[in-house]
């Protein structure tokens, strides 16, 4: 749902303010046309709804997998293309990876995003409207198979949700957020901010949403100064420089060691511990002394390039002033490494990474936890429909 062209329609028709307020909580809700927005004039939802589009995204198409994890794949009005995933667990939480670009300019070698054409940010309302998708799935299993065109006149029947006032504080069916998508999230962190402004109404508070970066220093010091409490993740993949400068061209302009320093200091402003991620690619990144260096590079010092003024705390009694850990701290304090067992993006043979054997995997894990590293393997979901982490590329139908 474009809110602004809500609020300019709204206007038009004489409305007062809070108008736009009552038709983005129906749509929070999970509410699937005006149809249903049930305590507006019945002229008016007539009036929007062939006015202005429901959502500003289309579904193309839907892929689910067998470990219940959906794929979304959609169109912006002006033809381009995006994934979103959803993924559910057993425990009720159901968490949505977000794209944040239709495509990506930044190339990463083992990515399948990173092949396809960049076309262009997208906006706060595309990014949440994403999000409203998956609520309507969630809230109305009908809505599934219903949901084509998500114009909001569709041919199913999906329940009715409740009014605003009744059970507004009702547990809504989402509970995380991934900026994990297409997109690198820091290159469109207006839009991406604005958006997580929305997520809460959704059930995803700020707490539970992440942003992931390749390690765009720019990104994370904007991040470090926002006073919301959004986490940190970011993409390392390799603790030497040139071999990540391979992996990830963008590291010839944003290095790793000054990378590692800005995400010390956002973790000295916001205390947010902050997630490293890292793809194990068999024979490139997996070996036990790359283990090793990258413990060593978590645990160390700071590299000292990047400047300690940056790391301004965010203040209060006892908060440090400079950028690297305190006198004698382990990575354990400030990073936690999720590794992440590639996932295919190309036919066998055209693929030049194969993922690492479960035996390296779990070497890996316990070279970093001996160094004092929390570190998780990342559960693979989605892999049979190309909606597993690198596997997001998308043309439109
Ligand atoms: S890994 Fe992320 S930043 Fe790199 S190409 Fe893929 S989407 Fe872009």
């Amino acid at each position: 749902m474009d809110l602004e062209l809500l609020e300019q329609t709204l206007a038009r028709h004489g409305q007062p303010r809070f108008r736009a307020r009552q038709v983005w909580g129906w749509a929070a809700r999970g509410a699937a046309s005006y149809e249903q927005m049930t305590d507006l004039p019945a002229w008016l939802r007539e009036a929007l709804a062939s006015e202005l589009p429901f959502s500003s995204l289309q579904l193309q198409r839907e892929s689910r997998a067998c470990d219940g994890t959906i794929k979304a794949r959609f169109a912006t009005r002006d033809g381009h293309p995006l994934e979103t995933v959803l993924m559910r667990y057993r425990d009720r939480r159901r968490s949505i990876c977000v794209s944040s670009q239709s495509g990506c300019p930044l190339d990463c070698t083992f990515c399948a995003t990173g092949r396809m054409r960049f076309a262009r940010n997208l906006s706060a309302s595309e990014i949440v409207d994403q999000a409203l998708h998956f609520t309507r799935v969630e809230e109305h299993p009908r809505y599934r198979s219903a949901a084509r065109g998500d114009h909001g006149a569709h041919g199913g029947h999906p329940a009715t949700p409740r009014a605003s006032g009744q059970g507004e504080r009702a547990a809504r069916p989402l509970t995380h957020c991934v900026f994990m998508g297409m997109g690198e999230p820091m290159l469109n962190l207006d839009a991406v901010l604005a958006a997580c402004e929305r997520l809460p109404d959704l059930g995803v508070t700020q707490r539970r949403t992440t942003i992931s970066t390749v390690g765009w220093i720019p990104g994370i010091e904007r991040l470090a100064e926002h006073d919301r409490p959004l986490r940190l993740a970011i993409s390392v993949h390799a603790a030497e420089e040139a071999l990540r400068s391979q992996l990830m061209p963008v590291n010839d302009r944003f290095p790793l060691r000054d990378v590692i320093d800005a995400a010390r200091a956002f973790h000295a402003r916001r205390r947010r511990r902050i997630f490293v991620e890292y793809v194990l690619l068999a024979g490139v990144n997996d070996r036990y002394e790359q283990a090793l260096a990258l413990a060593r590079l978590l645990t160390g010092p700071a590299a000292g390039a990047y400047p300690a003024a940056r790391a301004r705390p965010a203040g209060g009694p006892g908060e440090r002033s400079a950028a690297g850990p305190r006198p004698g701290a382990r990575g354990s304090s400030i990073f936690k490494v999720n590794l992440i067992p590639y996932n295919a993006t190309i036919a066998a043979g055209a693929d030049p990474y194969r993922g690492s054997t479960r035996e390296s995997i779990a070497a890996f894990q316990a070279a970093l936890q001996s160094r004092g590293i929390p570190a998780t393997v990342r559960l693979t979901r989605g892999r049979a429909i190309n909606a597993a982490c690198g596997q997001l590329a998308a043309e439109v139908a």
